[in-house]
């Protein structure tokens, strides 16, 4: 047997398999600003922080005041596969939080300088773990208020190719607001700030309800014409409020959904929309709606896509029909007639 000359295969080094295994998950600082988010929120946090810089390229800062990290779960959160959410596959059938993957923490670290500060309330001490270019630091000591405080710094540094896909400052910044007012719409409760660069950019305090957080969002025109819709089947709960048609836009910025929690945008929800307004609104126009849906872990599978966007609904024909009449009875409720518009 003639001996091997030119072997071309090679197995990746550990840092550049997490770096591209990152591109799943960190796409743009938007993106790394929702895992950080899901995170706090997954911690039981009251009061979410949110600091950019440059549009977050520069800087993200997610500090909350949730359950925070002993130093052993602080050296194993940058990890890849480590969570403390699920520890069995069929823990998937019923996962309530908003991560599961553990891939979060690992891919960022990949990608940008990390620095994550955290104390649980049991101890007097908090602790400080670093990790830059794959390259983690020991677990510290530090000085730390209750909760965690985690930031990314530089992003995609090492990536330069994935740099360059990176849009202008105020673009980036604007996908992060985006996001961060639809988690801050997703769950009343919970306080929200947001800076930019030093400024104060959006707030929403813990006690503001979701009519209060559209009217911080959105201005009084909109959160004042807003009709309520509360329905529950079982298990299944839809509650939110909904816009006269003449709030309709020819996007869905406006339009949104909140599944267990979860802001997300999905085909069997916006067609609910859509036949809930039908006869209200002209072809291709996206009505104002903010709709919370409830409804047990194991009945939805959110395992569909990395970005957990899309999911799939087990009995979708009977939840339809349900949603759609629960809609269709809101909107009925709206001031639909405005003087001056021929109604459909
Ligand atoms: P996942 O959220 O899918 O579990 P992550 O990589 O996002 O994976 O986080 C890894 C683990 O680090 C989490 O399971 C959690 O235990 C811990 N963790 C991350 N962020 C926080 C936080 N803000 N507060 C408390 N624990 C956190
Ligand atoms: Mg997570």
């Amino acid at each position: 047997m003639a001996t091997e000359t030119n072997s071309v295969i090679r197995e990746l080094p550990e840092v550049v398999r997490n770096q591209i295994a990152a591109g799943e998950v960190v796409e743009r600082p938007a993106s790394v600003v929702k895992e950080l988010v899901e995170n706090a929120l997954d911690a039981g946090a009251r009061n979410v922080r949110i600091d950019l810089e440059e549009g977050g390229v520069r800087l993200i800062r997610v500090t909350d005041d949730g359950s925070g990290m002993g130093a052993t779960d602080l050296a194993l959160a940058l990890t890849p596969h480590a969570t403390s959410k699920l520890h069995e596959l069929a823990d998937l059938d019923h996962i309530a939080s908003l991560g599961f993957r553990g891939e979060a923490l690992a891919s960022i670290g990949a990608v940008a300088r990390v620095r994550i500060l955290s104390r649980t309330a049991d101890l007097s001490t908090g602790f400080e773990i670093r990790e830059e270019g794959g390259k983690r630091s020991e677990v510290h000591e530090a000085g730390a208020p209750l909760g965690t405080s985690i930031e990314v710094r530089d992003l995609f540094y090492n990536t330069p190719a994935r740099r360059r896909f990176l849009k202008r400052t105020q673009t980036e910044l604007g996908r992060c607001l985006d996001l961060i007012q639809r988690l801050a719409l997703a769950h009343v409760g919970v306080g929200f700030v947001a800076t930019h660069d030093g400024r104060r950019l959006y707030d929403v305090e813990p006690e503001m309800d979701l009519r209060d957080r559209v009217r911080r969002t959105f201005g009084a025109e909109l959160a004042d014409s807003l009709v309520p819709v509360e329905i529950v089947d079982g298990p299944i709960r839809l509650s939110g409020l909904v816009a006269p048609p003449r709030f309709a836009r020819r996007d869905q910025s406006r339009q949104m959904w909140f599944l267990n929690g979860r802001p997300l945008r999905d085909k069997v929800l916006t067609r609910v929309v859509k036949e809930g307004y039908r006869g209200f609104l002209e072809e291709g126009r996206q009505p104002a709606a903010f709709l919370a849906l409830s409804m047990p872990p194991e009945r939805v599978d959110v395992n569909v896509h990395p970005m957990k966007t899309e999911v799939r609904f087990r009995d979708e024909r009977p939840l339809f029909g349900f949603l759609v009449n629960a809609l269709r009875a809101a909107v009925a409720e709206t001031d639909i007639a405005t003087p001056g518009e021929k109604l459909l």
